[in-house]
């Protein structure tokens, strides 16, 4: 068999990886703590699960329109409305399997053999993959620690090369917990005005969960530049609803039809009854969704306080997500190595910020969508594992 060159180009997400070496662990009778994979915690809430009930019940069980039911994609308008206070068109959005799916649909329909996609770094690491599977050619965003992981404006407006079609952001952020203050954004749209052809993805995943003085700024907010961002949200983080595989994009007119044909020639369609609980979430009481964020801000506090007690570790204020990136530099371990010590020696699972690309060297990052006992054990038992091996190290 042979198989098409574009297959070695894929990359994958370390999470799963370790989120199977860690379950293969527990098998074994060892215990894990994971504050590896990013999912919260929570089930997902009774109204929006009953409702999947009652659209199965009454049988919405076949295929939907492409582009997902009307009813959907009239909820997504108005709750856009709600939280960006920006018009969008039902028709210019695009329902598909999970957030991911944007991602890929975006570069597919951009990325070809010498053409450049910006994306942040360390970032997370499906942006690059597709980048590369598509053909075209991915140029990093450098975040840095000094900026609580934001990016410079300048910096990204200085990588435009006629070959760039399109710049992926991603705020509030995963792997970093950072979100891009407004300023920035100002800064960067003011830049873009000067390059019309440079299209926009903006990953907006995280926009409901952010904590402290940075409000989530929507880049579909900004008039000069509406028409060439696409917006890339959906269900699975805010009403934490990751298994039922639901997301959607907001597109330019004309690329709506374009999204659209590609799922026809992928998915056809998400389930029904997904659609049906998928309006009960944005349409429904949202008080488990700030239940869930003020649990996630508890945690924030608490496992900012722990890592940067740990000797060798050093972490910068996650402002939204739910995740946390220290610094590691100091424990003399590279990421990737204490990233598997730490799982295999002290039973904690988290993602090396490699995983994330090179940038990510130095840092590991922590998912603290984990309860509160659970984040202050993996903590004891971080330090206690570097304690061991200070007094290896002296032996
Ligand atoms: N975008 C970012 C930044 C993410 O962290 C994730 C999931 O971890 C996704 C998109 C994908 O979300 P989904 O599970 O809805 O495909």
């Amino acid at each position: 068999m042979q198989l098409a060159q574009r297959m070695e180009r894929l990359g994958t997400e370390t999470a799963f990886e370790v989120l199977a070496r860690a379950k293969a662990l527990e098998a074994a009778g060892k215990s894990i703590i994971n504050l590896g994979i990013g999912q919260p915690d929570f089930r997902t809430p009774d109204n929006i699960v009953e409702a999947a009930i009652k659209a199965l019940r009454d049988g919405q069980h076949g295929y939907t329109p492409a582009n997902g039911i009307l009813p959907l994609r009239e909820a997504v308008a108005a709750d856009i409305r709600r939280y960006r206070n920006v018009e969008v068109n039902p028709d210019d959005v695009v329902v598909v399997p999970g957030g991911k799916v944007t991602m890929f649909f975006a570069a597919l329909m951009f990325g070809e053999p010498g053409t450049e996609i910006m994306y942040p770094e360390p970032g997370f690491p499906i942006y690059r993959s597709v980048i590369e599977f598509a053909g075209a050619t991915p140029v990093a965003l450098p975040l840095y620690e000094k900026n609580g992981f934001s990016f410079s404006a300048e910096e990204v407006l200085a990588k435009i090369t006629p070959r760039t079609r399109l710049i992926m952001l991603n705020s509030p952020a995963n792997p970093t917990g950072g979100v891009v203050p407004k300023r920035e954004f100002d800064r960067l749209v003011a830049g873009l005005e000067k390059h019309p052809s440079v299209a926009i993805m903006s990953d907006e995943i995280y926009g409901r969960l952010t904590y402290g003085s940075n409000p989530h700024v929507s880049l579909l907010a900004y008039p000069s530049i509406r028409d060439r961002v696409v917006l890339l949200d959906g269900w699975s983080k805010t009403y934490a609803m990751t298994g039922w595989r639901i997301g959607y994009g907001v597109w330019p007119k004309e690329l709506a039809v374009q999204a659209t044909r590609l799922a026809v020639n992928s998915n056809s369609c998400v389930n029904a009854a997904t659609q049906w609980a998928a309006i009960e979430a944005l349409n429904g009481p949202q008080d488990s969704v700030e239940k869930m964020r003020s649990a996630f801000d508890e945690r924030r506090k608490v496992i900012l306080r722990k890592l940067n007690q740990i000797p060798g570790f050093r972490c910068v204020e996650p402002v939204g997500a739910f995740y946390a990136m220290p610094n590691i530099e100091g424990t003399g371990l590279s990421s990737r190595e204490l990233q598997s010590r730490l799982l295999e020696e002290a039973g904690v699972a988290v993602i090396s910020g490699t995983s994330f690309g090179d940038h990510g060297e130095g840092y590991i990052r922590f998912s603290y969508a984990a309860s509160t006992e659970e984040i202050l054990e993996a903590c004891r038992r971080i330090k206690a594992f570097l304690r061991e091996k200070g007094k290896a190290a002296v032996a």
